[in-house]
């Protein structure tokens, strides 16, 4: 047993049995003799791991079979080009809610392709919140609307879906994939990289409506294609082998823990929890609107500044690793994925008072 207990906002904490099978099928995979790394991508045994994997994802998502599961690599950032560039079809522009810092990057990336039209933004509100459905400016000739599910950095989860009529819904779910039930059929794309809630770097899901797939520009290449890559059962060239078995056990852990309803009941106590005490605290504060706040990323500051390096030092010592908030906003962040136990955030919560006890 591990006696740590990591808050890391990705790479991030894997459940630990997951790691104590790879562990055990370090060496020999099944009988086979050989490891998953040094696997052909076209042999049996992988073969038979990539297609787990696969069959699991769909069926803890409740993924239709009209829509294509791709595993690729490139990170969520290759998806804020590769998005634009199979989506557009054509069109003039897109529409872009932006609700932080990873909505800014996509919007960055999808400029240099095509128009974008920021239908709505928090940035008024310093990223605090989601944009009232009310406020958005929606066209309806738009390629998708593109969203943040939930922003990583600031701590702003949508808690609900907006309705865009015909307009493809398109999401970057990186870090909450697999938290929360989610209803693919609304959705045109999803996607997200692994390393927050489901494996080690290096994978990248997309899970895209098949009727979209097809209208690139001809001078598209064949990588960045999702037509050519779902059309190769995403080995169009040799795929993350290592991450997508890793993937896999987590899904199968997952289906043997009561699969996303259980999951996200434990994420919904995990971070009411640790708000709770945020809120009732005179030393902490979390600054996002109580409905849009995420499950997964509990981003807070000290009262005093000064206060942050004792605040981590301490933290390090009692076991609870990688606090520190993204450098682009200072002070604290939570990240408490599936794979972190609720007695872990049960110890940031003891370790946080006693700290307030000592320096409130
Ligand atoms: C981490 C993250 C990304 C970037 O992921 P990479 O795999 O590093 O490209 C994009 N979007 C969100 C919401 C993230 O959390």
């Amino acid at each position: 047993m591990r006696k740590n207990f990591n808050f890391s906002a990705g790479p991030a904490v894997l459940p630990e049995e997951v790691l104590q099978t790879a562990a055990a099928e370090m060496l020999d995979w099944h009988g086979s003799g050989q490891s998953v790394m040094e696997m052909s991508h076209r042999g049996k045994e992988y073969m038979a791991i990539h297609a787990k994997a696969e069959a699991d994802l769909r069926e803890l998502m409740d993924i239709p079979s009209n829509y294509k599961v791709l595993f690729l690599q490139g990170g969520a950032t290759l998806q804020f080009t590769m998005v634009p560039l199979n989506l557009l079809r054509g069109k003039a522009s897109a529409d872009y809610i932006n609700t932080g810092e990873w909505s800014k990057k996509a919007i960055k990336e999808a400029k240099l392709l095509g128009g974008v039209n920021v239908a709505a933004s928090g940035a008024d509100g310093n990223f605090t919140a989601v944009p009232a459905e009310s406020t958005w400016k929606l066209d309806p000739a738009a390629a998708y609307v593109h969203l943040c599910m939930n922003e990583t950095i600031g701590g702003v989860e949508f808690n609900w879906l907006p309705k865009t009529g015909d307009v493809p819904l398109v999401a970057d779910i990186s870090s909450c994939f697999l938290s929360r039930k989610v209803d693919v059929s609304k959705f045109g794309l999803l996607y997200g990289g692994a390393q927050k809630n489901i494996g080690p770097a290096g994978l990248t899901i997309v899970i895209v409506r098949d009727d979209l797939l097809g209208v690139t520009p001809a001078n598209t290449a064949q990588m960045l294609d999702y037509k050519i890559q779902a059309d190769n059962e995403s080995m169009l060239n040799t795929p993350p082998t290592y991450a997508i078995y890793i993937a896999g056990l987590v899904f199968d852990w997952l289906k043997r823990n009561g699969g996303i309803a259980a999951i996200e009941a434990k994420n919904v106590a995990k971070a009411r929890l640790l708000y709770d005490y945020i809120d009732q605290s005179k030393l902490y504060r979390n600054p996002v609107a109580l409905a849009d706040r995420s499950r997964m990323n509990v981003p807070f500051t000290l009262i005093d500044d000064k206060l942050d390096k004792p605040f981590l030092d301490g933290a390090e010592k009692a076991g609870l690793l990688q606090l520190k908030g993204h450098r682009s906003v200072g002070g604290m962040r939570a990240s408490i994925y599936n794979a972190m136990p609720i007695e872990g955030v049960q110890a940031l919560v003891d370790y946080m008072r006693a700290f307030e006890v000592a320096h409130g």
